[in-house]
C-alpha cells in the first residue's frame, strides 16, 4: 500500500461491532468483563481505548514501525519518550530543538540527572564527537524550526548502530507524508499531532511510532505507567486529519512554492530558508531523504520594526503560534516561539530580529501572495 492509499485504508478502518467507517468514540474509561480476567482486550482506557488504538495502528502503518502510541501532546510523547533512560543517561539533541523540548530537558529531566548535550546535529562528526561512555540516544528534529536546517537521518543511524545508541526523530515537520525515518533507520519516530497530522487547529496531541517489540514493550509500559494518554475524542479527530494528509502536504506544498519564487524576487526580503531552494545548506540532503520540502519557510525582513509591521499588516496570514494547519499563519520566532532564548545566543543560532516566520496554508496563493505584497510594501 502506498502512503496515499494508506491514510485510507491504513490501520484499523472499521468498526468490528457496526461496520461504521469511521471508527467510532469510545468515550469510555472502563469495559465490562465476562468473569474476572476474561475481557475483550480491553480493561481500562488508559491502558487501551478502541480509538485511540486505531489512531495508534494507522500511524504506526504510516510510519513503517512496530507499534503507535498516542499521548496528550507532542511534549507529553517526548517526555514519555524520556522515559525510556536512566539517570545519569545522556542523551544528544539537536542544537536548535523546539523549544518545549529545550525547556524540557534544561529544567525539568535535568533534575532527574537525565543529561543531555545539544549539538548541531547537521554536522555527524559533530554528533561523534559528543559520545560519552553515558550515552544512549540522538534525539534529532529534522527540518527544524525556525531555521528550517537539515539533518542526515541515515548519517545519524550509522553513528546510532555504531555506538548502541537509539536514535529518535521529531518528524513533526516533515510528517510521515514526506519522510519516514523508521526506514531510513531510526528506532522512534515521534510527532507534535497538533500541527500537520490534526491539520485544523483544534487539537493538541503526540504520537510515537517504534520499530521493535522490545521498544513497543517498553514504551507501553511507560505510556500507562505515566498515564499521559490521548482521549478517545482527540484520537477520532486526529484520524479524520489523517484521511486528508496527503492532499493538505501537497497543496501547503504548491503553495509554499509560489510564495517562496514570490519571495526571492522581492528587494525587501534577504535571506528565505527553504528546504527547497538549492543553495539551502541541507537542500541535497532534504532531497534524498524526503519526498517533499514542506510548507515552512522563514524569511530576514531587516529589522525588528519591520518584521513587526509585517506580522501585523498580514490578513491572510494569521498572527499565531504554532504551524501545520489548513490556515496560512505568520510569527516572529525571536519574539514568540523563540523568546526564552537570550538574544546572544539566538544570533548565534542565526534567530535574527527581523526574521519572520510562515507557516503556509492551503488557500488560494494568488491571495497569499497578494498579502504578503501588501504586508512587505
Ligand atoms: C509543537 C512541537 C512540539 C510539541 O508538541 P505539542 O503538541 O505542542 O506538545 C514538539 N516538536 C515540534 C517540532 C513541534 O513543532
Amino acid at each position: 500500500m502506498r502512503a496515499k492509499t494508506k491514510m485510507i485504508h491504513g490501520g484499523i478502518t472499521t468498526d468490528e461491532q457496526t461496520g461504521a467507517v469511521s471508527v467510532p468514540i469510545y468515550q469510555t474509561s472502563t469495559y465490562k468483563q465476562e468473569q474476572v480476567g476474561k475481557h475483550k482486550g480491553y480493561e481500562y482506557s488508559r491502558t487501551g481505548n478502541p480509538t485511540r488504538h486505531a489512531l495508534e495502528t494507522v500511524i504506526r502503518d504510516l510510519e513503517n514501525g512496530t507499534a503507535g502510541f498516542a499521548f496528550g501532546s507532542g511534549m507529553a510523547a517526548i517526555t514519555s519518550i524520556m522515559m525510556l533512560f536512566d539517570s545519569d543517561d545522556h542523551v544528544i539533541i539537536t542544537d536548535d530543538v523546539y523549544g518545549g523540548t529545550y525547556r524540557l530537558m534544561t529544567s525539568v529531566l535535568n533534575r532527574f540527572k537525565l543529561d543531555h548535550t545539544y549539538v548541531d546535529t547537521s554536522y555527524p562528526e559533530k554528533v561523534e564527537a559528543a559520545i560519552t561512555d553515558r550515552t544512549k540516544a540522538i534525539l534529532v528534529e529534522t527540518p527544524t524550526n525556525p531555521l528550517l536546517k537539515i539533518t542526515d537521518i541515515k548519517a545519524m543511524a550509522e553513528i546510532a548502530k555504531k555506538h548502541n545508541l537509539k536514535l529518535i526523530v521529531d518528524n513533526t515537520f516533515a510528517t510521515p507524508y514526506w519522510q519516514q525515518p523508521i526506514d531510513l533507520g531510526a528506532d522512534i519516530v515521534l510527532h507534535s499531532a497538533s500541527k500537520y497530522i490534526g491539520g485544523h487547529s483544534d487539537v493538541v496531541a503526540g504520537l510515537a511510532v517504534v520499530n521493535s517489540e522490545q521498544l513497543a514493550e517498553d514504551l507501553h509500559f511507560i505510556q500507562n505507567s505515566v498515564g499521559g494518554v490521548l482521549g478517545p475524542q482527540d484520537s477520532w479527530l486526529l484520524m479524520r486529519g489523517i484521511k486528508t494528509l496527503a492532499i493538505r502536504m501537497e497543496a501547503m506544498e504548491a503553495n509554499t512554492k509560489k510564495i517562496v519564487s514570490f519571495l526571492q524576487d522581492h528587494d525587501k526580503v534577504s535571506t528565505i530558508y527553504y528546504p527547497g531552494i538549492k543553495s539551502h545548506k541541507g537542500h541535497d540532503i532534504a532531497t534524498s531523504q524526503a519526498s517533499g520540502y514542506g510548507g515552512m519557510v522563514s524569511f530576514d525582513v531587516g529589522s525588528a520594526e519591520q518584521a513587526e509591521k509585517v506580522l501585523e499588516r498580514a490578513k491572510y496570514f494569521t498572527l499565531a503560534e504554532s504551524l501545520g494547519a489548513v490556515e496560512s499563519l505568520i510569527s516572529l520566532p525571536a519574539q514568540m516561539t523563540h523568546a526564552s532564548i537570550p538574544r546572544e545566543r539566538r544570533l548565534e543560532l542565526g534567530i535574527t530580529d527581523g526574521l519572520v516566520r510562515i507557516s503556509v496554508g492551503i488557500e488560494d496563493s494568488e491571495d497569499l501572495i497578494e498579502d504578503l505584497k501588501q504586508a512587505l510594501q
